[in-house]
């Protein structure tokens, strides 16, 4: 049986400015915080390149960067990082438990902070232009595509959205949608429909990407599924928004999820199970955002906090398996 000091307060799973910020916090409130950042460590703003929506940082700030500095200010109050990916949880008994590399390590409370991973074509141009053309977030990105013509892939509620938003600074923005019909909602179908700076390329996949001499996007190459006639469409920017899908796989039938597979919380960030936290991404599929993933991760360190605060002092696993 394991002594109490053996089991961690608290252990967060995820590093990204959700997992980072919940480091940070619980680093401060003395939780001495066991981070597994993941062999994708950082998240999804590792594959951005000038973030200018995280307030803070006036003239911009590169993804990367944004996140080696979090990472530092959290090892800095003492946050323990390893960069490895967590194999297994078992949530359903207590303390809790994360293995990684057969090594298993207990803990009286769990932050979830996996994120969600912006669904991808898949085309291997579309990895080495990310950032350079490429994009998964309109939000992000768009700014920089102002006065010229872009694509968006998708036909969802979140390409007519990415659409539609990147009409305020694009010269004319193509659709690409590999059916003859939206999946998106009615009332983003007629905005998109209504809106003449956008046309639609119907019953169409991206097939390549293509870049100029400086490494940057210049068109893509798309194939009608139908007639599998091709074609060219000179372009500085493609957005691609084919869905997202929540790093949850770990949890499946540990705790409460919605059925597309984000984590659910209630009160903060409290999940089902008393003790587990969520934040970030796993738990939002409407936000998306670096500072609302961070104050989530502020939020969830302060829920686990108080949560520790209740328990019983200088537990062992007997007392703690209730
Ligand atoms: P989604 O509804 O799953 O739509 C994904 C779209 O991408 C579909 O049109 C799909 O085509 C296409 N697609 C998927 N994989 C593809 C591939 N490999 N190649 C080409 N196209 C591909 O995802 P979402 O648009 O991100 O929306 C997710 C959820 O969030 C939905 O419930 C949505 O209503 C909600 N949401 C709401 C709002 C809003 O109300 N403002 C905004 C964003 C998201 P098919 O249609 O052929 O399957």
């Amino acid at each position: 049986m394991p002594e109490a000091a053996d089991i961690r307060n608290v252990i967060i799973i995820g590093s990204g400015p959700a997992g980072l910020t919940a480091a940070l916090y619980a680093a401060r409130a003395n939780l001495k915080p066991l981070v597994f950042e993941g062999a994708e460590a950082g998240g999804q703003l590792m594959l951005t390149t000038l973030v200018e929506n995280y307030p803070g940082h006036r003239d911009g700030i590169m993804g990367p960067d944004l996140m080696a500095e979090m990472r530092a200010q959290a090892e800095r109050f003492g946050a323990q990082l390893v960069q490895r990916d967590v194999d297994a949880v078992r949530l359903s008994a207590r303390p809790f438990t994360v293995t990684s590399d057969g090594a298993t390590q207990r803990s009286r409370s769990v932050i979830i902070a996996t994120g969600a991973s912006a669904r991808l074509l898949g085309l291997p141009s579309e990895r080495k232009l990310m950032g350079h053309g490429v994009s998964t977030c309109a939000t992000c990105d768009g700014y920089f595509f102002r006065g010229r013509p872009i694509a968006v892939v998708g036909g969802g509620d979140s390409a007519m959205e990415e659409a539609l938003f990147l009409t305020k600074f694009a010269s004319h923005v193509t659709v690409i949608h590999r059916r003859n019909r939206l999946r998106a909602s009615k009332i983003m179908q007629e905005k998109a429909f209504a809106n003449p700076q956008i046309s639609f390329l119907w019953n169409a996949v991206v097939e390549d990407i293509l870049a100029g001499d400086k490494g940057e996007v210049t068109a893509l190459k798309w194939r009608n599924v139908d007639t599998n006639e091709t074609g060219e469409l000179a372009v500085d920017g493609v957005f691609v928004a084919i869905g997202h899908t929540p790093n949850t796989k770990l949890f499946v039938g540990q705790i409460n999820m919605d059925p597309n597979g984000y984590i659910l919380t209630h009160s903060g960030s409290r999940t089902n199970v008393p003790g587990v936290f969520a934040c970030g991404d796993v738990q939002d599929h409407v936000y998306r955002q670096a500072i609302t993933a961070a104050g989530s991760g502020c939020m969830a360190a302060m829920d686990a906090e108080k949560y520790l605060e209740g328990l019983p002092q200088h537990l062992g696993e007997a007392q703690m398996t209730a």
